[in-house]
């Protein structure tokens, strides 16, 4: 399923995504000459509607069209499909950014093919957008400093992570340092010209450097959870008469520090089951972050939520948002979960 070529398909650059069917006949990986090797490899529309890379990409080779690129570039650009419907995925289509290890589906295997053609690479760059409210930030999957220079070269908002395992910035964080940039929302003008700048910045270095980022250059965070709307119950936002309310504008506490006790919602029925929160291991980890006190669901700890939506398909094919805390180096677990652990031995002692 997967076209390689060595040059633009004619009609690339003027195309808006929902046309790229009439240029492109699937999933494509393109590779362009130019003065230093190996290739910068770029990835957009991984997810189907998060449209910033592939606009950003057009006007960045429009730059170069009569002009030697200063480095070579692999583009790869994914779900096609998708992207003529303006949407993520389709419901037969696995998450195009969960195939990148394991899996036999035919997508599993053409990301495989793609990881194969793409063994001497300078850096990597996955483009997407959010459904919520967020500050523009990068995510990295290793903490050796190559990432973090790269990371801080978008934004000094970056954040950890180490979990899922299949997603494509990580496959490539094994040969090359490679990054994922959340640009916002999609078909605002800044994170298309944000985005622009980035890339542009990124074909110009000649190396990365390996010296470390300064202290006030970066604000390192690192995700602790998942969170959940358990399939079962039905949910929305205000004052709805569903079983679950979240409140209004749920993605405006993306990334601000919620103190105990904040509210995020109100259970309408007699659920023991409202969030399901998963950590990094794949566990439960629901009763460490939040109680229901009076039908209110709120924190029992600080915690700074990221990439909270209120899209609710979103919420449906892929989660409600992320938990994190500030990453400090030698302090791996939480504050939180350290005093889960005492009231637990109090608990059993007493
Ligand atoms: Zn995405």
């Amino acid at each position: 399923m997967l076209s390689i070529i060595n040059h633009l398909p004619p009609g690339l650059l003027e195309v808006t995504p929902v046309q790229l069917n009439q240029v492109l006949a699937g999933p494509t990986l393109i590779h362009l000459k130019g003065r230093r090797d190996p290739p910068l490899f770029i990835s957009v529309l991984l997810h189907g509607n998060e449209i910033t890379g592939f606009l950003a990409l057009q006007t960045l080779l429009r730059r170069y069209t009569d002009r030697e690129l200063p480095r070579s570039l692999s583009l790869f650009i994914g779900n096609v499909a998708a992207a003529c419907y303006g949407c993520r995925r389709f419901d037969t289509q696995p998450d195009y950014n969960r195939i990148w290890n394991g899996g036999d589906t035919p997508e599993h295997a053409m990301a495989q093919q793609v990881l194969e053609k793409m063994r001497d690479v300078f850096a990597c760059v996955d483009v997407h957008n959010n459904t919520g409210l967020n500050p523009h930030y990068a995510c990295i999957t290793h903490l050796d400093q190559p990432f973090m220079q790269l990371a801080s070269l978008f934004s000094r908002t970056v954040v950890y992570i180490q979990r899922p395992d299949n997603l494509l910035s990580r496959a490539f964080a094994d040969f090359c340092p490679s990054i994922t940039v959340e640009c916002g929302q999609p078909g605002t003008k800044y994170s298309v010209s944000h985005t622009l700048e980035f890339l542009e910045a990124c074909l110009h270095l000649s190396e990365i450097p390996q010296h470390p980022v300064a202290e006030h250059d970066i604000e390192l965070y690192q995700t602790i959870g998942t969170v959940r709307v358990p399939s079962k119950l039905s949910f929305g936002f205000g004052d709805c008469q569903r079983e679950l309310c979240l409140i209004p504008n749920l993605d405006h506490v993306n990334f601000q520090e919620l103190p105990v006790g904040t509210s995020l919602g109100r259970l309408n029925v007699p659920s023991k089951q409202y969030f399901e929160v998963l950590d990094e291991n794949g566990y439960n980890v629901t009763a460490q972050y939040f109680k229901v006190e009076k039908q209110e669901i709120r924190t029992i700890c600080p915690v700074i939520p990221a990439m909270f939506t209120v899209n609710e398909q979103a919420i449906r094919q892929d989660c409600l948002g992320y938990l994190m805390k500030r990453f400090l180096r030698g302090s791996l677990i939480s504050t939180c979960t350290w005093l889960f652990y005492a009231f637990t031995l109090v608990g059993f002692w007493f």
